[in-house]
């Protein structure tokens, strides 16, 4: 590694539930360098799903390793501390180089007046307009907008320097990669209050290379997004310009890109997001989460026999305890209970049946985003089955990594970072 730890223009967050599919998803980034685009690959997982799986960060960071070691893959990979606080940062500071310092729990803690009104003197010159290249109107900002949203994100940005400077103690400044996150709370962020969150963040003296707000519309886990494509694409343009604002008037890192979260599958804004990133010669980090998980279900269920009967226990076990696999998810998911097909049902179902019901395919009559997402957040059934699901991944794992790898690049990495 050298002097500075760089995240490069393009990354994707590779979320591997069990450790197992790290090749698989390294392929899908050799895939896109044999087409000249580089895209990193960060494996990241947060605090809640180490829990809930009983994993340790080393055990992600082994698999990573071995799997850049095998691949022969001598370009940059990280490993995300993804969503750690203030409790949870300590148990990632040895086998991480990324962190996802995750604040949102503290957005609209009280600041106190004499900060807010300091920092509204000292950013004077963010009252005015905010001009977007190849959007006609600026955006206005009046002194008002910039002391709510203040009051707002003062005392989050604060923690995240608290955390931040307790990382960096440990491991080093500039040894890392800093991301802070925002999005998993009820209400978006406006770009202006992206832009005033960025010069609190300047001011803390924090050096992120990604941010990740909360967008406009639904960004349920493992579907596509929910919302009007049109006012997020405007929006993401604004974003994107007040990073840009950021960049040249606070000093921050050149490479500085957003983050976004529970970005797999989130197939009708990708061609925007391209769009908008190629407008504004600017990079992003798409985290995918938990849908490599999905791909080792859907590797099972075809490759028939014993993987096929496993998928559907798994389905029977997650349908029996929705509610309590749901709980911890709430925000990110949308599950409409009695759209969900019942689990004798399922047990009978042929192997193309529960692949296409679960597969990504929109176009398919068979997709059920229901089906889809209560098993994107039942990884915990599996979790309990321990040995017998790792073995039949073992048993499947032909089947299983060419999901994985198709589609992470076939799905995401092309129309994100390669379609023309
Ligand atoms: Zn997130």
């Amino acid at each position: 590694m050298g002097e500075f730890t760089i995240l490069g223009k393009y990354s994707v967050g590779v979320g591997d539930r069990f450790a197992h599919q790290a090749e698989a998803q390294l392929l899908a980034c050799m895939l896109a360098a044999e087409q000249g685009v580089d895209v990193t690959p960060v494996w990241n997982k947060s605090h809640r799903e180490h829990t809930i799986i009983g994993t340790k960060p080393l055990d992600s960071r082994m698999a990573a390793d071995a799997a850049a070691k095998k691949l022969d893959w001598s370009k940059p990979y990280f490993l995300d501390a993804d969503h750690i606080t203030l409790a949870t940062w300590e148990g990632y500071v040895e086998a991480c180089d990324f962190f996802t310092i995750d604040v949102a729990e503290q957005i609209g803690r009280p600041a106190g007046a004499s900060a807010v009104e300091a920092f509204v003197f000292r950013h004077a010159n963010l009252v005015g307009e905010l001009s977007v290249p190849g959007v006609e109107a600026p955006l206005p900002i009046d002194r008002d907008t910039v002391t709510l949203a203040a009051g707002k994100y003062l005392a989050a940005v604060r923690e995240a320097g608290r955390i931040y400077r307790r990382v960096e103690e440990r491991k080093g400044r500039a040894r890392f990669i800093t991301e802070i996150s925002m999005d998993e709370t009820d209400v978006p962020q406006t770009p202006i209050e992206l832009l005033i969150i960025l010069a609190a963040i300047a001011d803390e003296g924090i050096p992120i290379q990604t941010i990740a707000p909360k967008f406009t519309g639904r960004f349920n886990k493992g579907c596509d997004y929910v919302g009007d494509v049109a006012k997020f694409e405007e929006e993401f343009c604004n974003d994107l310009a007040a990073i840009a604002f950021a960049i040249r008037t606070y000093g921050m890192s050149q490479n500085l890109k957003l983050s976004v979260h529970s970005g797999s599958d989130k197939f009708s804004i990708y061609g925007p997001m391209r769009r908008a990133l190629r407008a504004f010669d600017a990079g992003v980090h798409l985290k995918t989460a938990g849908t490599t998980w999905l791909e080792e279900l859907i590797g099972l269920a075809e490759g028939g026999g014993d993987g096929l009967r496993l998928a559907q226990e798994i389905y029977s076990e997650a349908y029996a305890h929705r509610e309590e696999l749901c709980a911890p998810y709430a925000t990110v998911i949308d599950i409409d209970f009695s759209k969900l097909p019942e689990p004798g049902d399922v047990r009978a179902w042929p192997s193309e049946q529960f692949v296409a019901t679960l597969r990504h395919d929109p176009r398919c009559r068979d997709f059920n985003a229901n089906f889809r997402q209560l098993l994107h957040v039942g990884y915990k059934v599996a979790a309990k089955m321990g040995q017998r699901y790792l073995d039949l991944l073992a048993v499947y794992e032909v089947s299983i990594s060419k999901n994985v790898t198709d589609n992470l690049f076939e799905r995401h990495i092309k129309p994100l970072f390669l379609a023309d």
